[in-house]
């Protein structure tokens, strides 16, 4: 794999579950809450990983035929609020603050683009006090692919010096998409086999790999 020079990014955009924070087992457990009001089987941490996908309305369209979106979203931000797994675990990712003091520190901008409730977006961030990091944070977002363009041109971001992270095969098809740089982690809901098959010009065990990048490449 070419060695990518992350020092010439200027614009970075973070997808939010699986990049930043671990809230696997929230969603996990949102998901079931989701299952089990339509009886269906519910998923174990390997099965989810497994057979998930972005965007998630295909998924359910797979597991949940007929069934109507928003009350399903209704559904899952029940389960997301009720989930056991809140408040126990702190879902900020290993190296996730060091990483973004790290770009702060370098006057990098970013951003985030996640399909995670655009409320339970906003209430995590601030919860982690992480809200104040990002330009603008576009969540909710069904299909990043149909958002990334219109990202890049509100913000006027050059294509050539911008970079999408995320930690799914459709993080890196976004990226790709839109004409940007692409790289992939092993931090969160897919494995490397997986996320390989969109081939990302970088793929990482965790964010403290590209800090390391950082710190081979002299800044300018
Ligand atoms: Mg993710």
């Amino acid at each position: 794999m070419k060695q990518l020079d992350v020092g010439g990014y200027e614009n970075w955009i973070f997808d939010w579950s699986g990049t930043l924070v671990d809230d696997l087992a929230m969603v996990i457990d949102a998901t079931n809450h989701v299952m089990r009001h339509y009886q269906k089987p519910e998923l174990t941490r390997e099965s989810f990983r497994m057979e998930f996908r972005l965007p998630y309305m295909d998924y359910y369209a797979e597991v949940l035929p007929g069934v109507d979106l928003d009350e399903l979203e209704e559904h899952f931000r029940k389960g997301f609020a009720d989930s056991e797994a809140s408040g126990v675990v702190s879902p900020l990712l290993d190296h996730a603050l060091d990483f973004l003091k790290e770009l702060q520190s370098r006057g990098k901008q970013m951003f985030i683009l996640s399909s995670m409730d655009a409320q339970a977006y906003h209430k995590h961030a601030a919860d982690l006090g992480v809200d104040h990091f990002f330009e603008a944070a576009y969540a909710g977002v069904l299909d990043k692919r149909e958002q990334i363009h219109q990202l890049i041109a509100t913000h006027g971001l050059d294509p050539e010096k911008t970079v999408f992270l995320g930690d799914m095969q459709h993080d890196v098809d976004t990226a790709k998409h839109g004409g940007i740089g692409s790289i992939a982690l092993l931090t969160g809901y897919q494995n490397a086999q997986q996320l390989s098959e969109s081939c990302p010009d970088l793929l990482v065990d965790d964010l403290s790999e590209i800090k390391k990048m950082f710190n081979d490449t002299p800044s300018q």
